[in-house]
């Protein structure tokens, strides 16, 4: 894939973009305080006095943060670095109160990585990863609640962050958009990070120039700050590429600015200049030593990985059997992988994720349940797909049997049992009915030995209908062309 090309009655122009990821680490407490992290309870609620900046206060580094974050520099294939130092970067905000951010500037506790995306077309890109430190989140300012006041909530402040920045290898709006799912994949997979969008526990921080195709030039970039959804991600990167051209276009330059992304337009507007790191006047955090790994502390987290979505892909694809496609999808989300491995065990894999992907996930869309209140348990789908294979019933009666499960969660083997379904084999009870069918309908006998061969289809289908569908299809077509002639 070669990205997207902007083109105009002026020229063609190329996309360049790169991302900054925010993202929540899963911990019980704070990174620098033991407040609890726990989203969702009453406002300053877990807030320890030096969530509250209040003076005299110490941070204590949350060794589980630490932790996490070394976990997540693996999953993307990061340099992990042994020392690394807290820097202060100071502003002034109101829902912070020490009036600076406790963060690693120079020297980052994650270094260099790579993250492979799928991309829609078949191919595979490598993006860069550039660095990954860790900082404290910031408090929430809440203006929507008085209309001549705002609000402060500090729960958020001292929240463990680790900020993932990419390199600028985007080309195209859809390749960000393929990274941002392969990282909140990973993440998931990790435990390190839950995803979450919409609740702000992922905020991506999107930076744009554009150059002309060919050219390569980086022109000055416009930063889009807390974009929160990957849809309007990838609709932020191509409205503010747009822009850029028509400015150049019209011989105008672009500033380089903080700018916001308005969902309900798709526009972007200008917030503020952009600041530059010298505006912020980091300076190593006097309240803090550096931060020292050893070789044995990285060992041990190494040992504690998980197998990632690219691992699991590929031993579906090569050891199951299954297409680069239907292991892409069920590897997305670790739940789903599980429930797949589960239910393809001992079974045909391949038949297993067909049922997966067609019939499985349709009826969990139509029930709107997830995966894990599923009425179909992945033993039961996984026996279903069995009774298929083994020739105990046909496909046709699967689809019945599937349906029953749905309402009532029943195991197969029981629902076929009990309801006489079992598909009829036996060729001598077989060939009673298909006798019967010829001569009951002379008229298409004589069509079919006069040419009309495809009217087979229709002698298929009044055996099944009249063995109750439990006759077995490929002895039924047997039998009827033998007897047709
Ligand atoms: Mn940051």
């Amino acid at each position: 894939m070669t990205g997207m090309i902007i083109e105009t009655e002026k020229g063609k122009w190329e996309i360049i973009c790169g991302l900054e990821i925010h993202c929540q680490i899963i911990s019980n407490s704070k990174i620098f305080s033991g407040a609890s992290t726990h989203y969702g309870s009453d406002a300053n609620e877990n807030v320890a006095f030096i969530d509250a900046g209040m003076p005299g206060m110490l941070p204590s580094l949350n060794e589980r943060c630490v932790y996490q974050a070394v976990k997540t520099g693996l999953g993307l294939n990061a340099q992990i670095n042994k020392y690394s130092e807290f820097s202060r970067k100071n502003y002034f905000y109101a829902d912070l109160p020490q009036g600076y951010q406790i963060t690693q500037f120079r020297y980052p506790i994650v270094g260099e990585g790579k993250v492979t995306v799928d991309l829609s077309d078949g191919t595979a890109k490598e993006i860069g990863i550039e660095r990954m430190h860790i900082e404290q989140d910031a408090g929430k300012s809440i203006h929507d609640m008085a209309p001549d006041k705002s609000f402060i909530d500090l729960n958020r402040a001292g929240v463990g962050l680790m900020e993932i920045v990419t390199k600028p290898d985007f080309r195209a709006p859809e390749e960000a958009g393929a990274f941002l799912r392969k990282l909140r994949s990973i993440l998931r997979y990790l435990g390190t990070c839950d995803g979450n969008m919409d609740e702000g526990s992922m905020r991506c921080d999107v930076n744009v120039s554009v150059r002309p195709l060919g050219s390569n030039e980086f022109r000055t970039r416009c930063e889009m700050k807390n974009v929160n959804s990957v849809k309007f991600v990838m609709t932020a990167i191509e409205n503010e590429a747009r822009r850029h051209i028509e400015v150049y276009e019209n011989g105008g330059e672009i500033a380089q600015e903080t700018r916001q992304f308005d969902p309900s337009t798709g526009k972007t507007k200008a917030m503020r200049k952009k600041e530059f790191a010298h505006d912020y006047r980091y300076f190593p955090e006097p309240d803090l030593l550096p931060l020292v790994l050893d070789d044995d502390y990285i060992a041990r987290i190494k040992a504690d990985m998980p197998e990632l979505p690219d691992a699991k892909k590929s031993r579906f694809v090569n050891e199951l059997g299954l297409t680069a496609y239907d292991a892409e999808v069920i590897c997305e989300n670790k739940e789903t992988a599980d429930f797949f491995e589960k239910a393809a065990k001992g079974h045909d894999a391949k038949k297993v994720a067909n049922w997966l992907m067609g019939d499985f996930f349709g009826m969990l869309n139509e029930k709107k349940v997830e995966l894990k209140d599923s009425p179909v348990s992945a033993e039961n789908l996984g026996k279903l797909v069995e009774l298929v294979t083994s020739n105990v019933i046909n496909g046709k009666t699967a689809k019945d049997v599937f349906a029953i499960m749905a309402d009532t969660g029943a195991d197969p083997e029981k629902i076929v049992e009990e309801k006489g379904l079992k598909q009829v084999t036996d060729t001598g009870a077989i060939e009673a009915i298909v006798d019967e069918v010829i001569a009951s309908s002379p008229d298409n006998v004589a069509a079919y030995k006069g040419g009309k061969t495809n009217l087979i289809g229709w002698f298929v289908g009044q055996v099944m209908k009249k063995s109750q569908g439990k006759a077995n299809p490929g002895v039924v077509n047997n039998l009827l062309k033998q007897k047709l002639g």
